[in-house]
């Protein structure tokens, strides 16, 4: 059994955006019950006795923890790298500086798009100004700044202009990332998932501005897996190298496996290193031995891990089954009339029929 790298520390779900994407759970009334400082202190601990070097704050907003720089302190006299996820929102000059004096190491802002009216649309709230702000207060903080930036039908088509916004902030990474359809973006797949001739139109984008950018700011670009021929590999091998704590404490082997009708894991239960070794959640599917046809015979096994084993509950209601989005998967057809769905020509709103009609994740 490998040891994990890196802990995804989901602080507190409640946000002040109300991004139509978002991947956390539906049932955010279930997580209100949120870790202590106390309590992560000893996460953190335990994360760092087991193996874990990289530490990612995220949330939700987890600027919303009044004791944020008090859990990085900990984090930073532990030795483990810390990377703040967040939305910016609430990243005034006097916090970063705070945050910065407890010792974090990097920071990702999320942006929606790369001018006002639409980011704000996007979030759901005017935010758009306060992110490009405390963008420039961390870069005069000198911190690394990377930009993340979930890619849709309604931004994608304006990648080249958010890929300059980047590079006139100094960010020194750009991830751009189409949507994963989970939680809020499962609920508004239909209305979110680009078309194919976007996707076409935007490739040739990225590429040139890779070439351009090339030694300056690092340019990741993730296409959405629907129209992949095959799976993303599923957290690089489940319970192989990473793992989440949700802000009730809940462990789990990727962020989106509370949706899993699994036994739950929880902190306040059991220590890491139980949890990790022995809990039903993190065993299930390690390793290849689980698989099914065609999978277990496949050559790309130990590539993609099979796919995603909360996509492929989410699409099949069967956790074990090949990911659909695999294009060998018996259920492949699930996602190819999505995909269908996405390159007729678009319908108006049709109130009653899910078409074209966004439902935004409500504030908390
Ligand atoms: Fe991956 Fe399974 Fe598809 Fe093979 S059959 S490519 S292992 S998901």
């Amino acid at each position: 059994m490998d040891n994990p790298f890196g802990l995804l520390a989901e602080l507190t779900y409640r946000c002040p955006l109300a991004c139509p994407y978002c991947s956390n759970p539906l049932n955010l009334a279930d997580y209100r019950d949120e870790l202590t400082g106390e309590e992560w202190r000893r996460v953190l601990t335990e994360a760092r006795d087991l193996g874990v070097l990289q530490l990612h704050l995220s949330g939700g907003e987890p600027l919303l923890r009044r004791d944020l720089a008090d859990i990085i302190a900990t984090a930073h006299g532990l030795g483990l790298y810390t990377n703040l996820i967040t939305s910016a929102m609430g990243l005034s000059r006097t916090r970063a500086e705070k945050l910065k004096a407890a010792g974090l190491d990097h920071v990702q802002i999320s942006i929606q798009a790369d001018n006002t009216a639409l980011s704000d649309k996007i979030a759901g709230t005017p935010s758009f100004q306060r992110k490009i702000d405390a963008a420039k207060v961390v870069k005069e903080l000198g911190w690394p700044l990377t930009l993340n930036v979930v890619l849709h039908r309604m931004n994608i088509d304006r990648i080249g202009e958010i890929i300059m916004l980047a590079d006139d902030l100094g960010a020194d990474r750009i991830e751009l990332a189409n949507t994963q359809y989970y939680g809020w973006g499962l609920t508004n797949r239909t209305a979110l998932l680009p078309s194919r001739d976007q996707l076409a139109r935007a490739e040739p984008v990225v590429r040139a501005h890779r070439e351009r950018l090339a030694g300056r700011m690092e340019v990741i670009y993730i296409i959405p897996d629907y129209y992949s021929e095959y799976p993303k590999p599923c957290m690089d091998g489940w319970a192989k190298r990473q793992f989440t704590v949700t802000p009730n404490g809940d462990a789990l082997p990727c962020p989106a496996a509370h949706t899993l009708p699994l036994p739950r894991a929880n902190v306040r239960d059991d220590s890491l290193e139980a949890i990790w070794t022995s809990s039903r959640v993190f065993n299930e599917f390690r390793g290849t031995d689980w698989m099914p046809e065609p999978c277990r015979s496949c050559f790309r096994r130990d590539i993609d891990f099979g796919g995603c084993r909360c996509q492929a509950f989410l699409l099949t209601g069967d956790a074990s089954r090949t990911d659909p989005v695999c294009v060998l998967s018996p259920d492949h057809e699930i996602v190819a009339k999505k995909v269908a769905a996405a390159n007729r020509p678009r319908r108006p709103a049709s109130p009653g029929t899910g078409e074209e009609v966004l439902v935004p994740r409500p504030h908390r």
